[in-house]
Protein backbone atom coordinates (compact mmCIF):
# COMPACT_ATOMS: atom_id res chain seq x y z
CA UNK A 1 0.00 0.00 0.00
CA UNK A 2 1.29 3.69 -0.76
CA UNK A 3 1.90 6.13 1.64
CA UNK A 4 1.14 8.40 -0.32
CA UNK A 5 -1.75 10.81 0.10
CA UNK A 6 -2.78 11.63 -3.47
CA UNK A 7 -2.50 7.57 -4.37
CA UNK A 8 -4.71 7.48 -1.87
CA UNK A 9 -7.24 9.60 -2.79
CA UNK A 10 -6.60 8.44 -6.35
CA UNK A 11 -7.46 4.42 -4.85
CA UNK A 12 -10.50 5.80 -2.78
CA UNK A 13 -8.70 4.88 0.55
CA UNK A 14 -8.47 8.69 1.34
CA UNK A 15 -11.93 10.73 0.40
CA UNK A 16 -11.35 13.52 -2.09
CA UNK A 17 -13.71 16.11 -3.49
CA UNK A 18 -13.40 15.28 -7.11
CA UNK A 19 -13.90 17.51 -9.86
CA UNK A 20 -12.86 15.52 -12.80
CA UNK A 21 -11.02 11.87 -13.66
CA UNK A 22 -10.19 10.03 -16.45
CA UNK A 23 -7.43 7.21 -17.46
CA UNK A 24 -4.41 9.59 -16.60
CA UNK A 25 -5.54 12.53 -15.02
CA UNK A 26 -7.51 12.75 -11.57
CA UNK A 27 -8.64 16.82 -10.06
CA UNK A 28 -9.90 17.42 -6.59
CA UNK A 29 -10.44 20.70 -4.93
CA UNK A 30 -7.86 21.94 -2.39
CA UNK A 31 -8.80 21.20 1.27
CA UNK A 32 -7.24 24.27 2.35
CA UNK A 33 -8.51 26.65 -0.29
CA UNK A 34 -5.87 29.45 -0.99
CA UNK A 35 -8.52 31.00 -2.79
CA UNK A 36 -12.06 30.90 -4.52
CA UNK A 37 -11.28 28.15 -6.85
CA UNK A 38 -8.30 26.20 -5.73
CA UNK A 39 -8.12 22.61 -7.72
CA UNK A 40 -5.59 20.10 -7.64
CA UNK A 41 -5.03 18.30 -10.84
CA UNK A 42 -2.21 15.08 -10.44
CA UNK A 43 -1.10 12.68 -12.85
CA UNK A 44 -2.63 9.09 -11.98
CA UNK A 45 0.55 7.38 -11.89
CA UNK A 46 3.28 8.56 -8.60
CA UNK A 47 5.53 10.92 -9.81
CA UNK A 48 7.16 12.63 -6.69
CA UNK A 49 8.47 15.66 -8.04
CA UNK A 50 9.25 17.51 -11.36
CA UNK A 51 12.60 16.29 -11.03
CA UNK A 52 11.48 12.63 -11.42
CA UNK A 53 9.45 12.87 -14.54
CA UNK A 54 10.53 10.89 -17.48
CA UNK A 55 10.66 10.83 -21.07
CA UNK A 56 7.36 8.73 -20.69
CA UNK A 57 5.37 11.59 -18.59
CA UNK A 58 5.92 14.28 -20.93
CA UNK A 59 2.00 13.68 -22.31
CA UNK A 60 0.14 13.53 -18.75
CA UNK A 61 1.79 16.57 -17.78
CA UNK A 62 0.05 18.42 -21.15
CA UNK A 63 -2.69 16.29 -19.63
CA UNK A 64 -2.71 18.42 -16.52
CA UNK A 65 -2.79 21.75 -18.56
CA UNK A 66 -5.58 21.02 -20.33
CA UNK A 67 -7.44 19.54 -17.51
CA UNK A 68 -6.88 22.70 -16.12
CA UNK A 69 -8.15 24.77 -19.25
CA UNK A 70 -11.50 22.84 -19.03
CA UNK A 71 -12.05 23.11 -15.56
CA UNK A 72 -11.47 26.90 -15.84
CA UNK A 73 -14.20 27.24 -18.26
CA UNK A 74 -16.43 24.82 -16.19
CA UNK A 75 -15.63 27.07 -13.04
CA UNK A 76 -15.83 30.45 -14.72
CA UNK A 77 -12.49 31.80 -14.03
CA UNK A 78 -10.89 31.83 -17.70
CA UNK A 79 -12.03 35.19 -18.58
CA UNK A 80 -10.76 37.09 -15.60
CA UNK A 81 -7.37 34.90 -15.28
CA UNK A 82 -6.07 31.95 -12.95
CA UNK A 83 -2.91 30.94 -11.95
CA UNK A 84 -1.64 27.74 -12.42
CA UNK A 85 1.62 26.51 -9.75
CA UNK A 86 3.71 23.58 -9.52
CA UNK A 87 5.75 23.49 -6.64
CA UNK A 88 9.18 21.17 -7.18
CA UNK A 89 10.52 20.10 -3.38
CA UNK A 90 10.43 21.47 -0.26
CA UNK A 91 12.21 25.03 -0.98
CA UNK A 92 9.77 25.91 -3.29
CA UNK A 93 6.93 24.65 -0.64
CA UNK A 94 5.81 21.39 -1.93
CA UNK A 95 4.68 19.42 0.98
CA UNK A 96 2.94 16.35 -0.51
CA UNK A 97 5.27 14.67 -3.09
CA UNK A 98 3.21 13.50 -5.80
CA UNK A 99 2.98 16.24 -8.78
CA UNK A 100 -0.14 18.09 -9.22
CA UNK A 101 -0.65 21.14 -10.57
CA UNK A 102 -2.59 24.36 -8.35
CA UNK A 103 -5.29 26.16 -10.08
CA UNK A 104 -6.24 29.20 -8.24
CA UNK A 105 -8.73 31.96 -9.90
CA UNK A 106 -11.88 33.66 -8.65
CA UNK A 107 -10.15 36.53 -7.01
CA UNK A 108 -7.28 38.65 -7.61
CA UNK A 109 -4.26 37.41 -6.85
CA UNK A 110 -1.61 38.69 -5.03
CA UNK A 111 2.15 38.94 -6.27
CA UNK A 112 3.10 35.17 -8.09
CA UNK A 113 5.84 34.98 -5.77
CA UNK A 114 7.67 36.95 -2.32
CA UNK A 115 10.57 38.64 -3.34
CA UNK A 116 13.58 36.53 -3.58
CA UNK A 117 16.97 38.10 -2.59
P1 LIG B 1 2.01 21.73 -2.04
O1 LIG B 1 2.30 22.57 -0.84
O2 LIG B 1 2.30 22.41 -3.34
O3 LIG B 1 2.65 20.36 -1.95
O4 LIG B 1 0.44 21.52 -2.04
C1 LIG B 1 -0.19 20.50 -1.35
C2 LIG B 1 -1.64 20.86 -1.26
O5 LIG B 1 -2.38 19.70 -0.89
C3 LIG B 1 -1.95 21.94 -0.22
O6 LIG B 1 -2.55 23.07 -0.85
C4 LIG B 1 -2.93 21.25 0.73
O7 LIG B 1 -3.94 22.10 1.19
C5 LIG B 1 -3.48 20.14 -0.14
N1 LIG B 1 -4.01 18.98 0.56
C6 LIG B 1 -3.46 18.33 1.61
N2 LIG B 1 -4.24 17.30 1.97
C7 LIG B 1 -5.30 17.28 1.12
C8 LIG B 1 -6.46 16.46 0.98
N3 LIG B 1 -6.68 15.41 1.78
N4 LIG B 1 -7.35 16.77 0.00
C9 LIG B 1 -7.14 17.83 -0.81
N5 LIG B 1 -6.06 18.63 -0.73
C10 LIG B 1 -5.16 18.37 0.22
Amino acid sequence: MSDCLFCKIRDGEIQGDIVFEDDDVLAFNDVNPHAPVHVLIIPKKHISTVNDMSAEDVSVMGKLFSTAKNIALQRDVSEDGYRLVVNSNKQAGQSVFHIHMHLLGGNKLGPMVDRID
